[in-house]
């Protein structure tokens, strides 16, 4: 009984528009110009050029196909025509719908919330009006998977709420905030893998990482470490204060830890002398190596320098602290660790929360001199006016 008030107040203050909700353009990198949408659960209302045109439920669909810079709306019985504005609204707090889009062909993904679907001349935009704490739960879930301790996704809620809010006003010019690929955060719609991810997102609400001038700091999050994190002007070329080099004895014996690859010696020698490192052809080839201990910022070679995030992107390595040994006509390569390695390292933190080491110990363990607070109490010079809005 009580379960069933509690559903009925909840109808009852329902008004159709969310909290705090965000845009988020789905499938920006494939260009979609035709999709299916199809009502998974709740009711929706679509809406053509901001006027009720149908009222969807359950196993409802709809055919979205771009054509003379509109969009073509059909569901299995009607042809509602084109419009410049197509919009589903939810009306309730439940409603989820699937898209799938056709053309090109792509997995379909469920969202919660509402869809907003705007054409240009050569695609369709895709977005996501979504609560923020939904969007959270989909961004956690696809940037850490489902099998995490819930300390270890209160620490990676609290960087991605951080990364969202400070990036707010990235893709503002397409009509949208943030976009659903790594270039903002990875977010493959509705979390669905493990309750707890969104009760770690309820439980952190509205907590962000400030640096001591009342800041938010830039997020950063990597796999794995490989036992040393990055200083930001070793990857950058600003530092932060709050990302110093730290030394990270969780990351090691973790699934990400070491790799290993082997190149040509000749196509190496050929890229150093192409970098500007001239002495290559006249020193021994058993002293070109590679040796980092520690993590370090430049391969050096007689007065010749190279940046070691330079080489990782040039020969597509997994990070940037690895070791290199000539070995006959090969080079062989031992890394450690994988990706950027600023901020916190995932697998160190997941090691951390298994230890039972707190959300708050994490970050404060892999930031330096950071404040935790509730972005409302920020401020209001140090946020994005679209979060002020919020
Ligand atoms: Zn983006």
């Amino acid at each position: 009984m009580k379960q069933l008030i509690t559903v009925f107040l909840m109808a009852m203050v329902w008004t159709g528009t969310l909290a705090q909700p965000v845009e988020v353009g789905l499938y920006q990198e494939q260009l979609v110009r035709a999709a299916v949408v199809y009502c998974s659960s709740g009711h929706y209302q679509l809406l053509l050029d901001g006027e009720v045109v149908l009222r969807m439920e359950n196993g409802d669909i709809l055919y979205l196909t771009l054509e003379d810079e509109l969009i073509k709306v059909l569901d299995a019985e009607n042809d509602f025509g084109y419009a410049g504005h197509v919009e589903l609204r939810s009306l309730s707090t439940e409603s989820v719908f699937r898209l799938r889009p056709i053309q090109p062909e792509l997995e379909s993904r469920v969202y919660d919330d509402n869809l907003l679907v705007l054409p240009g001349d050569r695609y369709i935009t895709l977005v996501n009006q979504v609560d923020l704490d939904k969007y959270l739960a989909g961004v956690v879930e696809a940037e850490a998977g489902p099998n995490a301790e819930k300390e270890f996704y209160k620490a990676q809620s609290v960087l991605c709420r951080t990364y969202a809010l400070k990036q707010m006003e990235r893709h503002i010019n397409e009509g949208f905030s943030l976009c659903d690929g790594t270039h903002c955060q990875a977010y493959k719609g509705k979390s669905t893998g493990n309750p707890e991810i969104l009760e770690a997102i309820v439980e952190t609400s509205a907590m962000v990482v400030a640096d001591y001038n009342f800041k938010l700091i830039t997020a950063a999050y990597h796999s794995n470490s490989g036992g040393q994190t990055q200083r930001a002007s070793d990857v950058w070329l600003s530092d932060e204060n709050y990302l110093q080099s730290v030394v990270d004895p969780y990351s090691l014996h973790q699934p990400h830890a070491k790799w290993k690859d082997t190149i040509s010696f000749k196509e190496w020698k050929a890229y150093l002398l192409k970098n500007g490192m001239k002495s290559v052809t006249r020193i021994p080839d058993e002293i070109i190596y590679v040796e980092q201990m520690r993590r370090k910022k430049y391969f050096i070679l007689d007065s010749d320098s190279i940046r070691m995030t330079k080489i990782r992107a040039d020969w597509g390595f997994k990070s940037s602290f690895f070791d290199m040994f000539p070995d006959g006509d090969s080079v062989l390569v031992w890394g450690k660790g994988y990706g950027h390695g600023l901020g916190m390292s995932q697998e160190g933190a997941m090691k951390m929360a298994r230890d039972d080491f707190s959300y708050q110990d994490i970050l404060q363990f892999y930031f330096h001199e950071i404040r935790l607070m509730d972005y409302r109490d920020l401020p209001h010079s140090s946020l994005p006016q679209s979060v002020l809005d919020l």
